[in-house]
């Protein structure tokens, strides 16, 4: 069975729920971190992603400043705002699950971190020199990051090579040669216009991975977000994908 590759949950259990319900039967998730941070569900997704089978998980950026580990000034004004929130709302359980998450792990030739591996917790790995710069970083075949809510492959097939970005074939299984970096995309705040929730699946034993998009209720999150008064902009986001 696959394991399902979920990152930037962003506190939307609705997007949650909709990948969980949408996703093949798998027997581990692996999730790439910010839990927390823009919507109004972080408890919610928290108790839900603890609940999941066999599951890696590591911390975020957004985790970080939810736990005091990063100051609010880090992050623009809007962010912020759901952090200091998130930071209220957050059960004491539930946060010291977020300082149990590691920042980076390693499993059989799977490189994961939430940014890069040069810096797992802040760097956007975005185009191709960034990517490169960071294959020399991991020593695995493949790195799994999250972070940038970007659907996107890089590979280098050879150290002397310049990494080149691979077009994302959805719903189709693609087969994995060292070495890549794989971003499955964003659960609850996709930025890529696209404002379907995107996932992927691994398949370790055909060294596959299939990226996916599932769509969900965005209004009801969006009232959830303007009943506990977070900002609007983060409600009208979600709609446009960006
Ligand atoms: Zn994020």
């Amino acid at each position: 069975m696959p394991i399902l590759v979920i990152s930037d949950v962003h506190a939307n259990i609705t997007a949650l729920e909709a990948v969980l319900a949408d996703a093949p039967s798998h027997d581990a998730v692996w999730c790439l971190g910010d839990l927390v941070g823009y919507g109004p569900d972080p408890n919610e997704c928290i108790d839900l992603v603890r609940s999941l089978p066999e599951l890696l998980c590591l911390i975020g950026n957004h985790d970080h400043a939810a736990i005091d580990m990063l100051p609010l000034s880090r992050f623009n004004r809007d962010a912020g705002a759901v952090v200091a929130w998130t930071q209220e709302v957050l059960t004491s359980e539930n946060k010291d699950f977020l300082r149990s998450l590691p920042i980076n792990t390693t499993y059989e030739q799977f490189t994961l971190v939430h940014g890069s591996p040069s810096q797992p917790v802040w760097e956007y790995i975005l185009d191709p020199h960034i990517a490169d710069r960071n294959f020399d970083v991991f020593k695995t075949d493949f790195c799994l990051v999250g972070h940038s809510h970007l659907p996107l492959i890089f590979q280098r097939s050879n150290n002397l090579d310049f990494p080149k970005l691979i077009s994302v074939q959805w719903e189709q299984e693609m087969r994995l040669t060292p070495r890549m970096i794989l971003n499955p995309g964003s659960v609850g705040q996709p930025r890529d216009k696209d404002p379907r929730s995107s996932y992927a699946l691994l398949d370790l034993d055909n060294c596959t991975w299939k990226m996916k998009r599932c769509t969900y209720d965005i209004s009801q999150v969006q009232l959830r977000i303007l009943q506990a008064d977070l900002p609007e902009r983060q409600a009208l986001r979600l709609m446009a994908g960006w």
